[in-house]
């Protein structure tokens, strides 16, 4: 291919598609976390253009705040954490899944313990703050880059597949499914982001674990102090004490990991997302797997 065709197609890949957007104003909420039960105040603060969204602890002094991309990802069990020379921010994965559904490209969130509140295991409050703080556009435009060809990850009966779409947006479909005998039945939902949508179909579905796994989750210290209430606990005949707020709430929240976990990539993602039974292992494999696959287009785009 004739180098100027191959950094045509480079080009096409890269493109800006829409104006940054900041807050119109520092907000803040206060909860407890999900991970050490301390007791945080989190502010979600307006940013420059190409800030891009990071996380800084207010109670390690003299530290910088840290970047939300994937290469700061440090492993973790069932959710998402981002740390940089030994400041470690638990479970971003909401508060970011708020500011990328609501389409926020440029915030300091500042916090004063190791991990966000973990508020009913949704982004409902982080929404409602970025709402009356107001979106504001900023005058940059925002990078984007699309799926061109099918990518794949996991093995079968879970894994991520990729694939482009014909238009400019991403869509994300979720398929659950924990077996006959799950208290949670089979689920499918399929989701295009858009800010409006964000706020009323996705924000304020809320995480869930099943009540044979939560005192294994106590035991490694998760979720002490924690009631039926202040989560989605599903027994053997569905959530206990605590009605849904959609039938296929598990999908709709599993949408929303999706959304905060593939912000890490730090631009639009034009492209469709099929999921099957995974989770953030899942979505981290598939987040290095399209900057392995950007990077290998650019590379061959230079040759
Ligand atoms: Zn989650």
């Amino acid at each position: 291919m004739p180098a100027t065709d191959a950094q045509n197609l480079a080009h096409h890949s890269l493109r800006p598609s829409r104006s940054q957007f900041t807050l119109g104003r520092t907000v803040s909420c206060r909860g407890i976390g999900f991970v050490t039960g301390a007791d945080v105040r989190l502010e979600l603060h307006p940013a420059d253009p190409g800030f891009g969204l990071a996380f800084q602890r207010l109670d390690c002094p003299g530290t910088a705040p840290v970047p939300a991309t994937r290469e700061f990802v440090l492993p973790r069990s069932r959710r998402t954490a981002i740390g940089c020379d030994n400041v470690v921010i638990e479970l971003v994965e909401h508060v970011l899944a708020g500011l990328a559904g609501m389409q926020i490209d440029n915030c300091l969130i500042t916090l004063d313990a190791p991990e966000p509140p973990g508020f009913d295991g949704s982004c409902r409050p982080i929404v409602d703050a970025i709402l009356e703080a107001g979106r504001v556009p900023q005058n940059a435009a925002r990078p984007c880059r699309s799926i061109d060809r099918p990518l794949s990850t996991g093995k079968s009966g879970r894994n991520i597949t990729l694939r482009p779409l014909t238009r400019p947006a991403l869509a994300i479909t979720y398929h659950l499914d924990y077996g006959p005998r799950s208290p949670i039945a089979a689920q499918n939902r399929t989701y295009v982001l858009d800010p409006e949508t964000f706020s009323r179909d996705i924000a304020g579905c809320r995480t869930f674990v099943l009540d044979d796994e939560v005192a294994a989750l106590k035991q490694q210290g998760l979720g002490l102090g924690l009631t039926h209430q202040d989560l989605l606990v599903f027994g053997p005949n569905g959530p206990i004490d605590n009605p849904l707020h959609f039938p296929d709430e598990c999908a709709r929240h599993k949408i929303l990991d999706c959304i905060g976990d593939f912000a890490l990539l730090g631009t639009d993602l034009h492209g469709h997302i099929h999921a099957c039974c995974t989770g953030h292992s899942d979505n981290h494999e598939a987040t290095a797997m399209i900057l392995g696959d950007w990077q290998h287009n650019n590379l061959s785009a230079a040759a």
